[in-house]
């Protein structure tokens, strides 16, 4: 069998079960959330992710900066801990660079790494330095945060009844992409989305606080193939009202100018980064109110099983399929 058939959750669905007679401590939390969680003491646990960054897979060195690179490479682990309501503390950065690399440009990729940590405090704690081919770079950032254990939210934990939202615009960072991958240079506002997005750590920890909040998770495939992950943890099925979906000025007006298809840049695109989060129901309008921040709700948890797409006129429409890495 090819790993294409099999597919990334069936690789990763295969090494947890492989794993399932260890030995594992019942209070640890192991594969499927944002990141694993280590009880600490009787009031705190550290959470724990890693993300790999491939070149021609994740990145071209021609579409970002090293110092953006260097800041999305943790900002997107960043995005993790914020996913699970806790506050990164510290990172292990390893790099496979080719000897051939420009040692500047090394040095401006620290420089983005280094800027994103002052913001949040995140203190590196050290990593690996390897030899790579020219052309196959690979950056693999590992974060480690801390959490209240009665803050701590997980995909499993949706209710039926709740209230989807995200809390940001959705399809920015797609629509860049897209932009690039045609040959063009996308305004700085649609680039930064991509090439620095910003992981919303004020944003998480805070959602982390609140009990009405049932679920979270960061938005990294696309809506589409995120919302399944709660959906199948929660065991339940989620409808959601596709004109509801929030979208940035700019990408209203590019894709109406351009006549690409919102939906499949926002549902499927991914790399959005911004938080995906169930809210109970009956206590939603209140929260809003409560937030300081900008919630936008577009959709709830039912207990169909499936997820549902409802467009304008109330009508069922198509499934779109989030980013799949085979
Ligand atoms: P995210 O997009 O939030 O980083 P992923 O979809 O990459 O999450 O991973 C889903 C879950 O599977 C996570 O809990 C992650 O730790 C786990 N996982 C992914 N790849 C592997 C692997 N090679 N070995 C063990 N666990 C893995
Ligand atoms: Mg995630």
């Amino acid at each position: 069998m090819r790993l294409s058939d099999l597919g990334e959750f069936g690789l990763i669905a295969e090494i947890k079960e492989q794993f399932v007679n260890f030995s594992v401590p019942t209070d640890v939390e192991g594969i499927g959330d944002d990141c694993a969680v280590i009880p600490k003491d009787e009031k705190f646990s550290y959470v724990i992710t890693t993300d790999m960054l491939v070149e021609g897979k994740h990145f071209l060195t021609n579409k970002i900066s090293a110092f953006e690179l260097g800041y999305k490479s943790l900002a997107v682990n960043i995005s993790d801990v914020a996913a699970m309501g806790a506050a990164p503390k510290f990172s292990l950065l390893s790099l496979g660079v080719s000897k051939e690399s420009d040692a500047e440009w090394c040095r401006d990729f620290i420089k983005g790494y280094h800027s994103l940590s002052a913001q949040y405090g995140v203190l590196l704690l050290g990593g690996d330095t390897t030899a790579a081919e020219t052309g196959h770079m690979t950056i693999s950032v590992t974060v480690l945060g801390e959490i209240e254990n009665r803050n701590i939210k997980r995909r499993s934990s949706a209710q039926k009844g709740d209230i989807i939202a995200v809390s940001g615009h959705l399809g920015d960072s797609a629509l860049a992409l897209q932009l690039m991958m045609q040959g063009e240079t996308p305004c700085n506002e649609l680039l930064k989305k991509h090439n620095m997005p910003s992981a919303q750590v004020v944003e998480g920890i805070w959602f982390g606080a609140q009990e009405e909040v049932h679920a979270m998770m960061d938005i990294s495939d696309g809506v589409s193939s995120d919302i399944e992950h709660i959906c199948r943890l929660s065991s339940c099925g989620a409808k959601i009202y596709t004109n509801a979906i929030p979208y940035s000025d700019i990408f209203n007006k590019i894709c109406s100018e351009r006549h690409f298809d919102k939906l499949a840049l926002s549902l499927s695109g991914g790399e959005d980064y911004v938080l995906l989060l169930t809210i109970d129901g009956a206590k939603f309008e209140e929260f809003k109110q409560r937030y300081s921040g900008i919630i936008y709700p577009l959709g709830e948890i039912t207990d169909s099983g499936k997820v549902e797409y409802i467009g304008s006129d109330d009508q069922k429409i198509e499934q779109k399929r989030g980013f799949r890495h085979f």
